[in-house]
């Protein structure tokens, strides 16, 4: 039996996106709370009706969240960017190695946007 989990995170940060032009209004300083989702597909694990226990997700997931929170994402070491595409790079890389059957990670960085993040591919 093959299913999906999804474990919701949150973290506040600010930044400002620098490489954008002066009048865009992300080049200014502001703050978002983040809300991040991780998934996970496998086959569940007849002996305990698990693909993976949740309180797992979490012991591997927050400690790499909380190097995000209340942070200033522009500090932020190997994040380029703070786009939340490239957060989703970021978590991904982090994440995969703790989580192998990680399959996405979504990031809402207001109420009306999302990204989502399937890990890298060939092309
Ligand atoms: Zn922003």
């Amino acid at each position: 039996m093959r299913v999906t989990l999804t474990k919701q995170f949150r973290f506040e940060a600010s930044h400002r996106l620098d490489h954008l032009p002066v009048d865009h209004p992300c080049h200014n300083l502001h703050g978002h709370s983040y809300q991040v989702e991780v998934t996970l597909t496998g086959d569940v694990n007849p002996a305990t009706g698990f693909l993976i226990d949740y309180a797992d997700i979490k012991r591997s997931v927050q400690p790499i969240i909380d190097q995000l929170d209340h942070s200033h994402l522009n500090d932020v070491e190997d994040l380029r960017y703070s786009t939340t595409e490239l957060i989703a790079e970021w978590l991904w890389q982090r994440i995969k190695p703790r989580l192998p059957d990680l399959t996405k990670i979504t990031i809402m960085e207001t109420a009306t946007t999302r990204c989502e993040y399937t890990g890298p591919t060939d092309d």
